[in-house]
C-alpha cells in the first residue's frame, strides 16, 4: 500500500479523538452559552435536593405537566405529560409515548443530592465565647476543602407544633454566613502538615461558627449560645429542640459562576448530579410525543448509597411506573408492571471525573474522559475489578453509541481512574437489577465532590442534546 492508502485506511478504520468545539457551529455554540445561563440559575435555586426537587416540579408545571395523583383523580387531567413528587426529595416526570407503555420506557435518572455539611440534631454550643454548630459530614468529601469557607444554611425544621419552617440563611447579600474556621500555617506544624491528610482533618471538627455576642451578663449559663438560640427564635419562632426534627444543610454560599476569560466552564456548587438533573430536565420538557415514554427520576441519598425512601434502592420508581401505567393503559397488575420495566432502556445520569491537568497519575489516559469532549459513556465503575457495578452489556452500548452516532452526538468514554485507585458507584446497578438496560451516561467534570466543581459549556450542551436525542429515540 502506498502512503495515500494508508492514510485513507487510517482514517476508515482508528477511532478518533472527538472535541466538541471543533464540530459546534457558531449557532450551536451561542445555544450552549445561553444554556449555561439557564443551568446556572438552576444550580443557585437547587442548592439542596428539597430546592432543587420544587425547582424542578416549578419549572415541570409551568410546562404544562400535570400531577400524576391529580390526572389519575380526574380523567380530564390525563394530558398525557405528568410529575410526581416524593417526601419533597425525589421527583419523576413522564412524557407518554405513542406506543403502548408494556413496550418499555426512555428512562434516564440522575440524583438531586451532593455532599455538604449537615447540623447534628443537639447542634448548638459555646466554647471560649464563641457559639458554633456541630456537623456532621453527608457524602464524600475532602474535609479540608470546607475550611475558610463562606456556608449557607438551607432546610426544614418541623416545629414542635407539627409547623413545617423553612430556614434559608447566607445566600442574600444582606445575609451573614458560617465558616468553619482553620488553623493558621504558623501553628498547624505538628497537628496538620505532619499528619497524613486523612488524619490532619476531622470530622468532628467541623463546625460552624454562629455567633460571638452573649445575651446578659456573666451570671447567665451559656449566654453565647442563647444568644444564638434567641436570634433564631426571632426570626423563625423555633426552640433548641426543634433541631431534632430538623434537616439543616451547609453549603458554600454564593452564585455559579463562569470560569476562564473565555467563560468556557461554569464553577459551583453541586453540579454533581446537578448538571445531569438540569440537562435531562430541560431534554425532558422539550420532549413532544415521543415513539416510546419517556420518564425522568430524580433521585436523592445517592451520596450516601441510595439508601431510603427517597434513594434509587427504594420502591419510588416502581410506584412511580405503575400510576403511570394505570394512567395511560388503564392497567398496573404486576404482568403489566413488569413489562415496561425490563423492556426499559434507561441512563444513568450522573457525573465522570475529567482528567486534571495537575493530576494526570490517577488516571489511566487512554480510558479517562476529557472536559470539553462532549458526553460520556461509562460502561462500569465500582473498585477492585469492577466490584459494585453493573457493567453495560455489548447490545446496549452499541445502541446508545449508535444512538449519540445518528444524532451527531459529541461522546466519549470514561473509566474512574486508574484500576485499583479508588473508584465509586452510581445508581446505574440498582435500576439494572430490576432487569432494564442501563449505561452512565453523563458530562465529566474537575473538581468532583469539592465546594466548587468545574464543567465545560459544551459538555453541558452536548450532555441536554445526548439525553435529548435518547427521548426521541425510535424503539429499536
Ligand atoms: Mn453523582
Ligand atoms: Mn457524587
Amino acid at each position: 500500500m502506498n502512503k495515500k492508502e494508508i492514510e485513507k485506511l487510517q482514517k476508515e478504520i482508528s477511532k478518533k479523538e472527538r472535541l466538541c468545539i471543533d464540530e459546534l457551529s457558531q449557532k450551536e455554540s451561542d445555544r450552549a452559552f445561553d444554556l449555561a445561563g439557564d443551568y446556572k440559575r438552576f444550580l443557585d435555586n437547587a442548592k439542596t435536593e428539597r430546592a432543587a426537587a420544587n425547582e424542578i416540579v416549578r419549572m415541570a408545571e409551568a410546562a404544562g405537566f400535570v400531577s400524576v395523583d391529580r390526572a389519575l383523580e380526574d380523567p380530564a387531567q390525563k394530558t398525557g405529560r405528568y410529575y410526581t413528587v416524593f417526601k419533597n426529595k425525589a421527583v419523576a416526570l413522564a412524557v407518554a409515548g405513542e406506543e403502548e407503555i408494556t413496550n418499555g420506557c426512555s428512562i434516564i435518572a440522575s440524583h438531586i443530592d451532593s455532599p455538604r455539611l449537615d447540623l447534628k440534631q443537639n447542634p448548638l454550643y459555646e466554647d471560649l465565647d464563641i457559639a458554633l454548630f456541630k456537623t456532621h459530614y453527608y457524602g464524600g468529601i475532602r474535609k479540608y476543602q470546607w475550611l475558610s469557607l463562606p456556608l449557607a444554611l438551607y432546610g426544614t425544621i418541623v416545629a414542635a407544633n407539627g409547623e413545617h419552617i423553612d430556614i434559608e440563611i447566607g445566600e442574600d447579600p444582606s445575609d451573614p454566613v458560617f465558616v468553619v474556621s482553620d488553623l493558621l500555617p504558623h501553628l498547624a506544624g505538628k497537628s496538620q502538615e505532619t499528619k497524613k491528610l486523612s488524619d490532619a482533618f476531622e470530622g468532628e471538627k467541623l463546625n460552624l461558627i454562629a455567633g460571638s455576642l452573649a445575651l446578659g451578663n456573666d451570671k447567665i449559663k451559656e449566654r453565647f449560645k442563647l444568644n444564638v438560640l434567641k436570634l433564631l427564635h426571632d426570626r423563625y419562632n423555633i426552640t433548641e429542640e426543634d433541631f431534632v426534627s430538623g434537616e439543616l444543610e451547609a453549603v458554600p454560599a454564593g452564585k455559579a459562576r463562569d470560569i476562564g476569560l473565555d467563560r468556557s466552564m461554569v464553577g459551583a456548587y453541586g453540579q454533581d448530579d446537578r448538571i445531569c438533573a438540569f440537562t435531562q430536565l430541560q431534554a425532558l420538557l422539550e420532549t413532544k410525543n415521543p415513539a416510546t415514554t419517556a420518564v425522568g427520576f430524580f433521585f436523592d441519598k445517592e451520596e450516601i448509597g441510595s439508601e431510603g425512601n427517597t434513594g434509587a434502592k427504594s420502591f419510588f420508581l416502581q410506584d412511580f411506573l405503575a400510576s403511570l401505567a394505570l394512567l395511560v393503559s388503564g392497567s398496573n397488575d404486576q404482568q403489566t408492571l413488569r413489562r415496561p420495566i425490563v423492556r426499559s432502556k434507561a441512563l444513568s445520569a450522573d457525573v465522570n471525573a475529567a482528567m486534571d491537568p495537575n493530576f494526570k497519575d490517577v488516571h489511566e489516559k487512554m480510558n479517562a474522559a476529557k472536559l470539553g469532549h462532549g458526553v460520556c459513556m461509562t460502561k462500569f465503575t465500582g473498585a477492585r475489578g469492577k466490584a459494585g457495578s453493573s457493567d453495560a452489556s455489548a447490545e446496549f452500548t452499541g445502541m446508545v453509541r449508535h444512538l449519540f452516532n445518528e444524532n451527531n452526538i459529541v461522546w466519549q468514554t470514561g473509566e474512574l481512574g486508574k484500576i485499583d485507585e479508588g473508584g465509586g458507584g452510581t445508581i446505574a446497578k440498582f435500576l439494572a437489577n430490576l432487569g432494564m438496560d442501563i449505561i452512565d451516561c453523563g458530562p465529566a467534570i474537575l473538581s468532583m465532590h469539592s465546594p466548587f466543581e468545574i464543567s465545560s459549556k459544551t459538555d453541558l450542551y452536548m450532555t441536554y442534546r445526548a439525553y435529548k436525542s435518547f427521548y426521541s429515540r425510535q424503539k429499536q
